[in-house]
Formats: structure tokens, C-alpha cells, sequence
């Protein structure tokens, strides 16, 4: 059976896109940031994919530190004997305006958005090399798109994603390796309720179809990339948006 491994999959969009890939049929390797709140919350999505026929184990690591990211991609590696599919969604916002943002403000939300995703992808990447198979995808934002006002830690984080989505692709596609990345809107989740009434009905403006989306729509596009279905697609970005800048 085809194992995936998600990161950051305690919550959120994450732990959404862990319970979709179980529903595909991929045992499910749920990466968690090592504190006991991650743990507990991991522990509930793994029952959840477990309930749905498959194994599902957790791999606590800091993703934004390359010792801890090859520590988790050889013990994924011994659990499952192969890793099939990669799906780098671990992710953090710290906002503030460009001006008055601390250096580690804006360090911090590189390590952990952009950072991690080289480790994941020349680890895992040397996996599925050598596998001569492989499906990745990598959680971008539309900030890295369009950009956002108070975000620039993390729209140049994400708009790395893109860059990085499309040279692993050109490096990884002769080995039947797909690589791509979506890059989801306004998304109801954690991460998303921390901002304020003045924020979401801002971004709701420019939403064409008027309303948030919910994670499961993220989802199911991860899915759809990570199925044989999108065995001709590499090196794109997909907005998941709602038609936003349309
Ligand atoms: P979320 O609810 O905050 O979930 C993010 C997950 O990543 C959390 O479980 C978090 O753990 C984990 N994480 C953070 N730092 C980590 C680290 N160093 N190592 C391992 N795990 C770590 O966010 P979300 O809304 O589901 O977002 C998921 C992804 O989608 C992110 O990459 C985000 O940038 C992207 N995205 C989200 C939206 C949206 O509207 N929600 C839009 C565009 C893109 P902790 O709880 O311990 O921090």
C-alpha cells in the first residue's frame, strides 16, 4: 500500500488533507510540531484515517530543522518501506508592516514555511528518486502570488514555494516524480480565525464567489495531485481561491 506524509497535519488543512489521502487509500504518516497539545490533536486525525481502513502513525518534528526532517523521512521510510507521496503544508504566520518588522520576525516565518520545504524535498525527493516514483505537493498561499499588506515574511515564503515547485519539478520529473504546489485563498481554519472582522469582510470583497473556503476543498485538490489521475501534471501552481484577483 502507498504511504504519504504530511506535515503540520495536527490540524487545520493539514489534518484534512491526512483523512483525504486515508479515504484514497495511502497509509498515512502525520507529521506534528513536538509539543503535547500537536500530540494530542495528531493522535485524534490518526484514528480518524485509521477508522478508515488504513495505518496511520505519528512522526513528531520541528520541520524547520534538517536534522529533525531527516531523523522523520528514515523512520517514515523504515515504518512504511516506501514514501509515495509528500505533501508539505506545515506553515505559520507572524504579521506585521514591512517597516517596523523585527529581522526575526521575518527570519522565524522563513524557517518554518520555506526552509522546511527544501529539507522535505531533497529528502524525500531522494526517496522517490530512487523509488522512480513520486507524487509532492506544497501548500503556497495566494499572498506569494499577489502579495498582502502586513505579510512580507510570508508571501516571500510562499512565493518561494512556486520557484522551488518549479525546479524541483525540472530536476525530478525524469524519475516520474511530480511536483507541484496549490495555493489556497481565504480558508476557514485556525490559522484564519485569528484575524480580525475588518480583515476577512476585506477579503471577501475580492472573492468571487463570496464566501471562505472550507479545508476539505483544499483537500480534495491535494487529492486530485497526489492521484494517478495527475500523472502528466509537474511544476504548477493551482489557485484554490474562490476566482480571488479574477
Ligand atoms: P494551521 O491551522 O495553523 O495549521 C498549521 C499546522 O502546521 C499546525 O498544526 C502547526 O502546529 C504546524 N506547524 C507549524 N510550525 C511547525 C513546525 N515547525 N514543524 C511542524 N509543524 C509545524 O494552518 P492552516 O490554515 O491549516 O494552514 C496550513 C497550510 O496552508 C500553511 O502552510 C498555510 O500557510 C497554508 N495556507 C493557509 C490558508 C488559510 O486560509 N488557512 C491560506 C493559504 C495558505 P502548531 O499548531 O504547533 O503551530
Amino acid at each position: 500500500m502507498a504511504t504519504a506524509i504530511i506535515t503540520g497535519a495536527s490540524q487545520g488543512i493539514g489534518a484534512c488533507i491526512a483523512v483525504r489521502l486515508a479515504k484514497d487509500g495511502y497509509n498515512i504518516a502525520i507529521n506534528h510540531f513536538p509539543s503535547d497539545s500537536d500530540l494530542a490533536n495528531a493522535e485524534n486525525v490518526a484514528q480518524q484515517c485509521r477508522d478508515l481502513g488504513v495505518e496511520a502513525e505519528l512522526f513528531p518534528a520541528n520541520v524547520a530543522d534538517y536534522a529533525q526532517c531527516e531523523n522523520m523521512t528514515k523512520a517514515v521510510k523504515e515504518r512504511f518501506g516506501t514514501i509515495d507521496a509528500l505533501v508539505n503544508n506545515a506553515g505559520i504566520t507572524k504579521d506585521g508592516l514591512m517597516v517596523r518588522m523585527p529581522e526575526e520576525q521575518y527570519d522565524a516565518v522563513i524557517a518554518v514555511n520555506q526552509k522546511s520545504v527544501f529539507h522535505m524535498l531533497k529528502l524525500v525527493g531522494a526517496v522517490m528518486m530512487r523509488q522512480r516514483h513520486g507524487r509532492i505537493v506544497s501548500l503556497a498561499s495566494v499572498a506569494g502570488l499577489y502579495g498582502n499588506p502586513g505579510q512580507i515574511n510570508y508571501a516571500a515564503s510562499k512565493a518561494a514555494i512556486i520557484g522551488m515547485t518549479k525546479t524541483a519539478a525540472k530536476e525530478l520529473g525524469a524519475r516520474n516524480v511530480t511536483v507541484n504546489a496549490v495555493a489556497p485563498g481565504f480558508i476557514k481554519t485556525p490559522m484564519t480565525d485569528a484575524l480580525t472582522e475588518e480583515q476577512r469582510s476585506h477579503m471577501l470583497e475580492l472573492v468571487a464567489m463570496k464566501r471562505y473556503a472550507q479545508p476539505e476543498e483544499v483537500a480534495s485538490v491535494v487529492s486530485f495531485l497526489c492521484s494517478d489521475d495527475a500523472s502528466y501534471v509537474t511544476g504548477q501552481t493551482i489557485e484554490i481561491s474562490g476566482g480571488l484577483m479574477i
